[in-house]
């Protein structure tokens, strides 16, 4: 990914910048594009200095999406212009190696650099020897909206974890949408088992906005086709906001068009819509191009129904901050609290991956023993199940599909067919734009398939086909039948047999048990074999059909 001399970004940089002389210099990671927060937004630009590091090294380190790649080099480039723009000199480089072994001599040069604690663990990692060094001093990131301390205090010190305890704790602590005798807006702190209506197409589904590429989007765009041309998925310029103005004409649009009906449609899904009333705008929020102090403020003065003020809430500064919690408390799950150790599926392997860096491969938690292979269905292999394969699709054509479609279609059949959560996580990382270490880990290690046990959630995240049929129109395209053919209810009272001794204690499962319990002996054995069958057929990227499942499970 070396800069083709004379690009519209050099051109235009060299055009903006300004004398690099006398300046304070701060090291910008990829994800902290803001000048809202940091001191990027305390001291006169004239004074200040960014370096800026594109690193293909990081690049190629997995197989990322396209569309994801672009995103994030667009917007640090577009980030490099707007500060040059504002009078901040930048030193944007392409380096050899991991963003560590690039900056070493850039801040031997610069006489020492500062930076806000990166997010991403494995940038912390990176960056460890230059701050034992002193070449950088790391001060905290100022875009999060809780702190560990609120973290700890909400969970009492100890294990389980629990995010509706973290969340009323942040409620109070913030006053957000709290009212002045100290309750909760609307007597209660969630609405959430009221926001769980499917869609039937009214109100009409909010349309996209489109982008339109500037020369310097278009340029990324080229080279990311050219340079990673063996990635998955394609970049779609339409649907990639690259600079401020298009970060903030999203999150015009998504408070406009989604966050109306966002609580009523949140657990949704549809063929006719592939985002509903879901705001598109996680990617932005990790790299800070939008601030989640911003949304949050802003959602809380809007006019609209306070279940879906609320619930967006929820998202932004519930969800999303506590799973940063737990991914700095665990160091990325490779250390779990006492009492909640769980099976790794083989041990936390480490690699040499060009360049001299050792990379770390991730932790393998895997509380139920699951260990399959990913099917290639997921990779894009057409599978019969038109739930899967629509939205598989549909994440190859985005890089992104909304949290229902993550959780009970994708990550719900994998966690049903023994998949190991590791090889799922990585998928996640690398397919869509918003995956990060200390977002994807948690999502999937801990939310999606229960890899890490009780520690987070209270029980898996599983169903049959009755939830997929209820919440979407996905099965009325599909040659299943959710009530009589279709494997996926199947699979999911096979699951619970064959997981018995880890979850029949649980209380939230004595109804699914007591269900399982009156299923006949001939029922579950039918039960194992479609299990076999399923595993069997797409793990050879076969393709399902009701009458060669009704063959080789028939006794
Ligand atoms: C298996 C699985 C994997 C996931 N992987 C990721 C991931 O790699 N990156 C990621 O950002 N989210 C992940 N999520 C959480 C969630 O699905 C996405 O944040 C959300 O779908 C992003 O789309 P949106 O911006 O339209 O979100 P909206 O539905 O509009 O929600 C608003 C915002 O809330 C935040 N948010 C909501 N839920 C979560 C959550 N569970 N964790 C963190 N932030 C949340 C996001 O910033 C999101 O933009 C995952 C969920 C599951 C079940
Ligand atoms: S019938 Fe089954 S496989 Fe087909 S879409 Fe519905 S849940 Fe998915």
């Amino acid at each position: 990914m070396t800069l083709h001399g004379g690009s519209a970004f050099t051109r235009e940089l060299e055009r903006r910048n300004c004398d690099p002389a006398k300046r304070r210099w701060l090291f910008v990671p990829y994800d902290q594009l803001s000048d809202a927060i940091g001191p990027l937004s305390r001291q006169d630009p004239s004074e200040l200095g960014i370096v800026l590091l594109e690193s293909p090294w990081k690049a190629k380190r997995r197989p990322y999406h396209k569309q994801k790649l672009a995103l994030v080099l667009a917007n640090l480039r577009h980030f490099a212009l707007e500060q040059a723009g504002r009078g901040v000199a930048v030193d944007h480089r392409v380096v050899r190696g991991s963003y560590g072994e690039g900056l070493r001599s850039i801040a031997a040069e610069k006489g020492g650099l500062t930076c806000m604690e990166p997010a991403e663990l494995e940038l912390r990692n990176d960056l460890a020897p230059l701050v034992r060094e002193g070449l950088l001093e790391v001060v905290p990131h100022e875009g999060w909206l809780t702190t560990t301390a609120d973290f700890r205090a909400s969970q009492k010190g100890s294990a389980p974890w629990r995010m509706d305890a973290f969340y009323r704790h942040v409620r109070r602590a913030s006053g957000w949408l709290m009212d002045d005798d100290g309750k909760p807006r609307g007597g209660k702190f969630s609405f959430d088992a009221e926001n769980r209506e499917a869609w039937n197409g009214e109100p009409p589904a909010a349309r996209l906005p489109e982008f339109t590429a500037d020369e310097v989007t278009v340029e990324v765009a080229e080279l990311v086709t050219e340079r990673f041309a063996a990635h998955p998925g394609d970049v779609r310029l339409a649907s990639l906001p690259a600079t401020g103005r298009q970060a903030i004409a999203l999150w015009t649009w998504a408070k406009r068009e989604c966050l109306p009906w966002f609580g009523a449609y949140e657990d949704a899904m549809s063929t006719s819509s592939r985002t509903l009333f879901h705001s598109r705008v996680s990617a932005l929020v990790h790299l800070h191009r939008l601030l989640p102090r911003k949304l949050v403020e802003e959602t809380c003065s809007l006019d609209i129904e306070l279940r879906s003020k609320e619930g967006f809430v929820r998202q932004v500064l519930g969800w999303r901050e506590f799973m940063r919690h737990v991914h700095a408390e665990t160091d990325g799950f490779r250390s779990l609290p006492d009492g909640f150790a769980v099976p790794a599926e083989t041990p936390v392997e480490r690699t040499s991956a060009g360049h001299g860096a050792a990379h770390d491969t991730g932790a393998r938690p895997s509380y139920l023993g699951a260990r399959a292979p990913l099917p290639p269905a997921y990779w894009g292999k057409p599978s019969g199940l038109h739930c899967l394969d629509e939205v598989v699709r549909s994440v190859w054509d985005d890089a992104y599909s909304h949290h229902i479609t993550r959780l009970m279609v994708l990550a719900n059949l994998a966690t049903l067919l023994d998949v190991s959560p590791r090889e799922l996580t990585d998928w996640f990382w690398v397919a869509y734009t918003d995956a990060f270490d200390w977002v994807v880990e948690p999502n999937v290690l801990a939310m999606g398939t229960f890899g890490v046990g009780p520690l987070l959630t209270t029980k898996p995240y599983v169903s049959g086909a009755a939830y997929i049929d209820r919440m979407s129109d996905y099965c009325k395209g599909c040659a299943f039948d959710p009530r009589k053919s279709c494997p996926i209810t199947p699979l999911y009272w096979a699951f619970l047999e064959r997981r018995r001794e880890q979850l029949e204690g649980n209380q939230r499962l004595r109804m699914p048990y007591a269900t399982l319990d009156r299923r006949s002996a001939a029922e579950r054995a039918r039960d194992r074999r479609v299990f076999d069958h399923v595993r069997e057929v797409l793990g050879a990227s076969g393709h399902l059909t009701p009458q060669s499942l009704a063959q080789a499970t028939a006794r």
